[in-house]
């Protein structure tokens, strides 16, 4: 009878695994994911800064696995707890059993214990998160305009981003293109220029902290270039309804803050009693099995596993290197052979900044700028999953690249809207019954 395969976590690690054991008829494989979608989390900050719709990054995990044939199904239910001694994953609706477990729960927000991060900052892991701070931000330009003094209407139109990794830097850049080329036209009640501020903080004394210097330093100075402030060796102590305390420096007043300063694993993988390293990451042996349970693997980001002395980093080329070894690793097992160890086969990576500018570290190339923007683009777009998706981006891309037009900028969530400030004279004035809006 057929080993009885459980995936956890569709993400890119997950849905590799499930593509290596597609087709396999010593595997029937179950693969469970909390959302009945597989998230190109890459193009997150696009659908949060208007530029993506967010069905275009995402893809239906049942329509996935009916590529990979009738061995693999798909259950959508959140796994709570493992319990290995009975090989049984324990979720609100069932305890589903397994022969083998492949987990694969990727990372979610770390805040550090910090102050109101909870309450008050946005995070960038899902699609909900991108559409509601996507809601956040567009209400703040709206309730800037009801404003008539440039002093109240500051905290609505200072938007801090907290962290320089690749989330946070693409994230203030997209945001800053947005204000440029699109705020300033749809506003005509403030000064874009003068009164549109994005912050970025980072704790270290430089931006993606995985590069090398020149890099990081390219990247510095083409976001301020761009409009936005970096302040790096900034440490956020508190984030407040208004305002983001700093560690020995004033607070900056702002109504909007994105918090891109840290991952950790999830509170499943938080409670799985096993060997932890940073993050909370499962220190996994070299076939990538969880140590003393050679049943169970564990890959993609909660994984831990060092190379040439450093950890793998948390990226997707990682994640579906990891996921497809874990389906190879368990197959050869079934057969009688035992696997080479795990070793990730590292391609380089490359971060964009904005229109025109990104960073490259390719097959020992370093690029930086156009080519390494078109470079971006091109590999985004190959590793999106589904033609539609793929042709919907290119559309999007084009439209905004060449036309500067987003028109993703739509507010789909109630951000607090009945805290709207009432207009203020010299503001925009309400309109009467019946009155057409003219521009000021
Ligand atoms: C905003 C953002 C930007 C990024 N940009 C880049 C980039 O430019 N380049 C790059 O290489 N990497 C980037 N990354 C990192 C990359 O997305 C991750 O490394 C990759 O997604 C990890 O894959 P994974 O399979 O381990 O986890 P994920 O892709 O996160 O998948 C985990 C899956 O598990 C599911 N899940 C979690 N818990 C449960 C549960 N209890 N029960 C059921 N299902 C569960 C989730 O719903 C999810 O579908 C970015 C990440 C983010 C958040």
């Amino acid at each position: 009878m057929a080993e009885h395969v459980v995936i956890v976590g569709g993400g890119f690690a997950g849905i590799k695994a499930a593509e290596a054991l597609a087709h396999q008829k010593e595997v029937s494989v179950t693969l469970i994911d909390r959302q009945n979608y597989h998230l190109f989390q890459p193009l997150l900050y696009q659908v949060a800064t208007a530029s993506l719709e967010q069905e275009s990054i995402a893809y239906p995990l049942r329509s996935l696995v009916q590529r990979f044939g009738s061995n693999v199904r798909f259950r959508l239910a959140e796994v709570t707890r493992i319990d290995a001694e009975n090989k049984q994953l324990i979720t609100p609706q069932a305890n589903i059993p397994f022969d083998k477990l492949i987990l694969a729960t990727g990372m979610a927000t770390n805040d550090y214990g910090t102050p109101g991060v909870d309450a008050y900052a946005y995070e960038l892991k899902d699609l909900d998160d991108a559409v509601d701070l996507r809601s956040h931000m567009l209400m703040a330009f709206e309730k800037a305009a009801m404003l008539d003094n440039p002093e109240a209407r500051s905290e609505w139109l200072t938007f801090v981003v907290v962290g320089g990794g690749a989330t946070g830097v693409e994230f203030a850049g997209a945001l800053q293109e947005l204000v440029t080329h699109i705020v300033s036209r749809d506003y005509p009640e403030f000064d874009v220029q003068e009164e549109v501020h994005i912050v970025l903080l980072e704790a270290m004394d430089a931006l993606f902290t995985g590069y090398d210097e020149p890099n990081q330093e390219f990247t510095r100075k083409r976001l301020e270039k761009m409009g936005v402030e970096v302040r790096l060796n900034t440490m956020v102590s508190g984030v407040e309804a208004d305002r983001v305390l700093i560690k020995g420096d004033d607070p900056i007043a702002t109504r909007c803050v994105l918090w891109a300063a840290g991952v950790r694993v999830t509170p499943l993988v938080e409670s799985f009693d096993a060997p932890k390293a940073r993050q909370g990451r499962i220190v996994v042996t070299p076939t990538l099995t969880v140590p003393d349970h050679p049943d169970i693997y564990a890959v993609g980001d909660i994984a831990y596993v060092e190379q040439d002395g450093q950890m793998l980093p948390g990226m997707a080329p990682v994640a579906m290197q990891m996921g497809r070894y874990a389906g190879e690793a368990l197959l050869a097992r079934l057969r009688g052979k035992e696997p080479e160890p795990f070793h990730y086969a590292d391609r380089g990576k490359m971060a964009v900044i904005g229109r025109g500018a990104a960073i490259a570290d390719v097959l020992g190339l370093n690029v930086r700028g156009v080519i390494a923007w078109l470079m971006w683009m091109g590999l985004h777009i190959y590793f999106l999953i589904g033609f539609q998706n793929r042709l919907q981006v290119m559309i999007n891309w084009a439209f905004d690249y060449i036309f500067f037009e987003r028109k993703v900028r739509l507010i789909l969530r109630d951000t607090e809207t009945d805290e709207m400030p009432a207009i203020e004279d010299g503001a925009t004035p309400p309109l009467e019954e019946g009155e057409v809006v003219a521009a000021r």
